[in-house]
């Protein structure tokens, strides 16, 4: 299959493995990638067809190719936390951090996006989303600063602009200094649509709307984000069914489980997307089919702060859109997706035995269903003719994985694999394992110094 691409600069990729992630799990032991300016224009086995206005050839031998992963739940912001409150469940990693976080400014969001950023990059994310919800008064503009640095990076960015006005005075578990006021948050939010949202067909910005979880959110915050959302018509998430703790809260505050509280608030649809659900029944499984609501796994966070085991293998098996996140680096300092694939593989066979996720389906929950959630899985998410050239080769020859026969896996069980190329929308993000646009070295002193200004201002030093 093609596309009419007469006139663009072309892009050769050929002599690889691919995965293309589309409907079928179509791959081709060696094949061609073609991507004509910033889209996709045939995939297929064997040599890649003769094709006029090719500026670069790429010879692939040895590497697989795939979608580029799509991240769906993060907080950059993190980055400057890490190491933190090493063995803690969520509540209590909470409260010990939230007031270090109300310290952070707008310097310190920039730096920990754009570390938070290159670590995605260099794993093979090209589409990277970030939940920010902290927003100290007079602290510069947050979400200007993780915008600046994901277009600096070439990365295609979800912005959810998040929120929280339920301080402990509230019943609530931030501190009060912490959170803003109902009406404030939700002018900011709308102000972010206006500033920023993209809803074009290749958009590199999209905004969502993120109160931050039911904790830490009134209900009358929880109502009218829904309703703002829908009437801007952008995409809603937050934090669902993370923890024990969480679901005795929301009993003991709402009445019901956290499920039958995000039905009651307008929280559950089709532009939804929460992070975590490891908390579910079947009721609430069989809700989040019925409406089309997704959900951002996030195996490593929840193994960190022992939240438990999320039912991925039952929810894909109800038909829930299921894509992968890292969460914050704060609860998963690595921040790479790419190990991500693995770790889902793992940890839902230790909750659903050795059938509960193979290799190819860890691939898709990375790639198409990442995009599934985020609302773009026209756009991205596989390799197909006519899709956005959002793709990445990953070197599998090398001693790590030269031995293994699969190349999917050898990308999902085996060592994170190096990253030879990613393009984001035929633009080359990451070079023979190097970022294109940043400096690693520089980014890796100033997230340092940053994160030591915040020590320093939040008395932890
Ligand atoms: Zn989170």
């Amino acid at each position: 299959m093609a596309v009419d691409g007469h006139g663009a600069e072309r892009i050769v990729i050929e002599n690889c493995a691919v995965a293309t992630v589309d409907a079928a799990d179509t791959e081709y032991a060696t094949g061609y990638v073609v991507v004509a300016g910033h889209l996709i224009e045939s995939v297929g086995a064997g040599p890649a067809p003769a094709v006029e206005g090719v500026t670069r050839r790429i010879d692939a031998t040895g590497h697989l190719a795939t979608p580029g992963l799509v991240n769906t739940h993060h907080h950059f912001y993190q980055w400057l936390t890490r190491g933190l409150a090493q063995d803690s469940n969520l509540f209590n990693w909470l409260v010990e951090l939230y007031p270090t976080w109300a310290r952070i400014d707008e310097p310190m969001v920039h730096a920990a996006a754009s570390g938070s950023l290159a670590m995605l990059a260099r794993g093979g994310v090209t589409t990277a989303m970030d939940h920010h919800y902290v927003f100290p008064r007079g602290a510069g503009d947050l979400l200007g600063a993780e915008i600046r640095a994901a277009a600096g990076l070439g990365m295609r960015f979800t912005a959810a602009r998040g929120s929280m006005d339920r301080g402990r005075s509230d019943g609530g578990l931030p501190p009060d200094f912490a959170v803003e006021s109902t009406e404030q948050a939700l002018l900011a939010t709308e102000s972010a649509i206006d500033t920023y949202h993209d809803a074009s067909f290749g958009s590199m910005l999209r905004i969502a709307v993120a109160p931050c979880s039911p904790f830490s959110v009134s209900t009358e915050l929880m109502r009218e984000a829904a309703v703002l959302a829908r009437r801007r018509g952008v995409r809603l998430h937050t934090h669902g069914s993370e923890t024990v703790e969480e679901e005795k809260f929301c009993h003991e505050l709402f009445g019901m489980g956290p499920t039958d509280y995000f039905a009651s608030t307008g929280w559950l649809g089709a532009d939804v997307w929460m992070a975590h659900c490891v908390h579910m029944n079947d009721s609430d499984i069989a809700a989040f089919a019925r409406t089309g609501t997704g959900v951002a796994h996030c195996p490593s966070s929840n193994a960190r702060l022992a939240a438990g085991i999320a039912r991925v293998p039952d929810m894909l098996a109800a038909g829930v859109p299921v894509g992968l996140g890292v969460d914050g680096a704060a609860s998963n300092e690595s921040g790479e997706l790419h190990t991500e694939l693995r770790n889902a593989l793992l940890i839902n066979r230790l909750g659903g035995g050795e059938k509960a996720m193979g290799a190819r389906q860890a691939l898709r929950l990375g790639t198409y269903g990442g995009a599934q959630v985020l609302g773009r899985a026209a756009e991205i998410g596989s390799l197909e003719a006519g899709k956005l050239a959002d793709l990445v080769l990953w070197k599998l020859d090398g001693l790590a994985h030269a031995s293994i026969a699969d190349p999917v896996a050898a990308l999902v069980l085996g060592a994170a694999a190096p990253v030879t190329l990613s393009l984001v929308g035929g633009v080359p993000v990451v070079e023979n394992g190097r970022l294109t646009r940043a400096d690693e070295d520089e980014l890796a002193r100033l997230t340092r110094s940053e994160a030591r200004r915040l020590a320093e201002v939040a008395g932890l030093r």
